[in-house]
């Protein structure tokens, strides 16, 4: 079997969707790049009963190889990763937070800087579309236009990483903000930060946490 320890990394993410709170039970789905196409998560199945034969090695034309039907969000994932090169892994799942956001069709604004670790000044809601439809690729692909996460209105959330734990990790920073934006909903109107502070967020933002590297001169 090709990619043994990619699909056992992807197991160990599905899972820890669960625990973390991310998602329940059979919803969400993830998939990550791999030469030539991508693995991706089946369709129906617990995540807890998965091994690695479970997932499925689909390719950009929609076929695909494995014992296993893929998730239903296939082309989902597939025209996310054909149109994004920059993405090597999408997580989509039914977060408690932002689904409920979602179901408002409301978007996450600027009520905190940290909006900007999904890569612009707020977190879009996609327009509705039929579960597993082209429609609903279509819809999340222009939600996410310079963005790597947004909501998708009625059903859930999606985020893109460069690898399977910068989308995971990215999903729960969104899910977090979700919460927060929910509470203070629940008390008033957020305050919004503006256009020019947001600029300068994200510009620091380039530099922000790194940290110097074995043979880097300590400034
Ligand atoms: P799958 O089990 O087919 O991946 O579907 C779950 C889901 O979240 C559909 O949007
Ligand atoms: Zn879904």
């Amino acid at each position: 079997m090709e990619h043994r320890a990619l699909r056992e990394a992807m197991i160990a993410t599905a899972r820890k969707m669960n625990t973390a709170g991310l998602n329940q039970g059979t919803s969400g789905n993830l998939s990550v790049r791999v030469e030539g196409g991508f693995l991706l998560t089946p369709t129906g199945m617990e995540y807890d009963a998965l091994v690695p034969e479970d997932l499925v090695l689909m390719r950009f034309d929609g076929s695909h190889e494995g014992r296993r039907r893929p998730s239903s969000e296939w082309q989902l994932h597939r025209d996310l990763l054909a149109a994004r090169p920059e993405a090597g892994a999408v997580l989509h799942a039914h977060s408690m937070f932002c689904t409920t956001l979602a179901c408002l069709r409301r978007g996450i604004p600027a009520f905190h800087y940290m909006i900007s670790a999904a890569g612009g000044s707020d977190v879009r809601c996609a327009p509705y579309a039929t579960f597993g439809t082209p429609e609903l690729a279509r819809s999340a692909l222009d939600a996410l236009e310079g963005r790597k996460a947004c909501l998708l209105a009625n059903h859930g959330m999606l985020a893109l990483g460069k690898d399977l734990p910068g989308a995971f990790k990215l999903a729960v920073e969104v899910e977090t903000l979700a919460a927060m934006y929910w509470r203070a909903l629940q008390v008033g109107e957020p305050v919004l930060l503006d256009g020019a502070e947001m600029e300068r967020v994200i510009d620091k933002f380039k530099t922000y946490g790194q940290q110097p590297g074995p043979g880097d001169e300590q400034r």
